[in-house]
């Protein structure tokens, strides 16, 4: 089934899962747009769950900010504000973190990627599975080695959170080799592993 949505079939997944279930077309056709909306509703195997544990337990004391960017800076940094200000962590969804060349993730504050984390790990566990976008990984990744020892979110993150983070990018190289090499990440990959693995002082 997950093979079906990320080859962009979501009539065939639905198919897939009608027969797996032994439930009707509707609730069948329901599932599946579900799963598309909800990054809660996948079965993750029982190690990405343990991860997850872990990146829930290291930010769950952050709060929602009141802002994530700096909305008067101009059009895109009040739309993005929009967006995240709208959702919580849990119900973010995969459409609202858009692309590369679109993407509120990139024009928040430190504090606002602090509590959305575990949404953000969540989603990167998931596979390409998106039928408008791509795998979220990819984004993630390039956020967390941005800037080098200066990431704004590294510079925000206690220890505990640090090794949290520095946790999941290990398992996303143990777990996700083909998928890293597939979308082109691996040197993205490669500079956020340094990145929150370095000691800062
Ligand atoms: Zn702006």
């Amino acid at each position: 089934m997950v093979r079906a949505l990320a080859n962009g079939s979501k009539t065939l997944a639905a198919g897939e899962f009608k027969w797996f279930a032994q439930c009707t077309d509707a609730e069948a056709t329901a599932w599946v747009a579900h799963l598309l909306r909800c990054a809660h509703a996948w079965p993750q195997a029982e190690t990405d769950e343990a991860m997850l544990a872990q990146v829930e337990a290291a930010f769950a004391g952050v709060d929602k900010p009141e802002h994530f960017t700096d909305r008067s800076h101009c059009d895109e940094c009040r739309e993005h504000d929009d967006t995240l200000r709208a959702r919580t962590r849990d119900t973010l969804r995969r459409s609202d973190l858009g692309n590369a060349g679109w993407d509120p993730i990139t024009f928040s504050s430190a504090d606002g990627i602090g509590y959305f984390f575990p949404a953000l790990a969540r989603f990167a566990l998931l596979p390409d599975v998106w039928p408008d976008h791509s795998w979220y990984a990819g984004q993630l990744l390039s956020h967390l080695a941005w800037d080098g020892q200066d990431n704004r979110f590294l510079v925000w993150c206690s220890p505990l959170q640090r090794r949290a983070v520095h946790a999941l990018l290990a398992h996303v190289a143990a777990t996700r080799k083909e998928a890293v090499a597939q979308h082109a990440c691996l040197d993205d990959l490669q500079a956020a592993l340094a990145v929150w693995q370095a000691p800062t002082g």
